[in-house]
């Protein structure tokens, strides 16, 4: 086909495991002849003044070219002077809303074999508004903050994404009862979301509670959504419900339909460069960046290709218990699709 066919869309392979899990990605899209053209960046070696961190304005022109893109795991370089990549990413291309599927793999056994759940995490704000100081000497102060604006949205594309994906409930999870002013605001913003969706059923949970019940019985939980702290380390909780760190998928919903997929775990430094990263993770983004383009065909026999190699059980890598190597691994799921 000629490459106006194509759909073009930016690729960060990223730091540590990240190139050896994009090669994955690569080949697994090539052998499903996935009709996507790459446009790769890489993370820079000095600051860009124009965005104060590693990332180039290139590599963030593209995104917001495109639309639509991939990212391996970014190790946050250490030292003064430049802004962490991962939250330059997501004020630059104002990636709102984090969303991370979380179901159980059929094949794969763990503890719990119905998981289904999917948490939305505010992505802007919260206690990750980068403002720290230090009041007096022994004294530090770390601001939090919550506007309507930002937690109106994540709400928003919380049912908006429960009703199109035909899921029946949607839990926000706070600590209001504590954080009166900013979770309570939060939980405002949702309420009056929740009345435009009579349909989907809401609750309120406070997250230490929120914490136990998905240990007993994470089937209690549909969609969940919450301020930016909670669902990083709840999204982690879930991931060690279904098998760990290798098998979970996200999507970054940005304004003006941006979205950006990437795996929930970071560059597992590790394990880099030994051929033993688990791409799955990485592979299931890109899932959900085929059905963001409503590829869904091909999105279908991918997902299905990776998830009969691991619940097929002969090729599964070292986090499951296996002693695949990556490439061996992605071969498997290539002979499958
Ligand atoms: P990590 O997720 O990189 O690793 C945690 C553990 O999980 C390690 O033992 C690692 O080997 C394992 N693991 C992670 N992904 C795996 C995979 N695909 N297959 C097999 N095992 C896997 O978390 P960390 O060690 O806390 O962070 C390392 C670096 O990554 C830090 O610089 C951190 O800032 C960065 N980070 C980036 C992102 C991102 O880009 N979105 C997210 C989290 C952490």
């Amino acid at each position: 086909s000629s490459s106006s066919d194509l759909i073009t869309a930016t690729l960060f392979p990223g730091d540590g495991i990240g190139p050896e899990i994009a090669e994955s990605v690569k080949e697994v899209f090539r052998t499903a002849e996935v009709p996507i053209q790459w446009e790769e960046h890489f993370v820079g070696t000095e600051v860009d003044p124009r965005t104060q961190s590693f990332l180039t304005w290139e590599s963030l022109e593209s995104v917001r070219r495109n639309k639509i893109g991939l990212k391996g795991p970014m190790a946050t370089p250490i030292g003064k002077g430049h802004r962490s990549l991962n939250l330059t990413l997501r004020k630059e291309l104002n990636l709102y809303a984090n969303v991370r599927p979380c179901y159980s793999l059929p094949g794969y056994k763990t503890r719990y074999d119905d998981v289904n759940l999917i948490t939305i995490r505010e992505n802007t704000e919260g206690e990750y508004s980068g403002l720290e100081h230090q009041v007096v000497r022994g004294v530090v102060e770390s601001i939090k903050i919550i506007t309507r604006q930002a937690s109106l949205r994540v709400a928003e594309y919380a049912f908006h994404y429960a009703k199109v994906h035909g899921r029946e409930r949607v839990s926000a999870i706070h600590k209001a009862n504590i954080m009166q002013k900013t979770d309570g605001l939060f939980l405002k913003c949702c309420r009056e979301v929740a009345e435009k969706y009579p349909d989907i059923k809401y609750e309120e949970v406070v997250i230490d509670n929120c914490c136990m019940m998905l240990v007993k019985n994470p089937a209690l939980f549909d969609v969940l959504v919450m301020p930016n702290l909670y669902g990083d380390i709840i999204s982690d909780l879930c991931a060690g419900l279904i098998g760990g760190l290798g098998l979970t998928p996200s999507c970054n919903i940005g304004e003006g339909g941006i979205a950006l997929a990437e795996a929930v775990h970071g560059s597992a430094p590790d394990i880099a460069g030994k051929n033993k990263a688990n791409p799955t993770a990485l592979l299931l983004s890109s899932v959900s960046m085929l059905r963001h383009l409503d590829l869904h065909d091909k999105a279908d026999r991918i997902q299905n290709a990776i998830l009969n190699t691991i619940a097929e059980g002969k090729y599964r890598t070292a986090d499951l218990g296996g002693s695949s190597s990556t490439s061996d691994f992605t071969k498997a799921i290539c002979d499958n699709l």
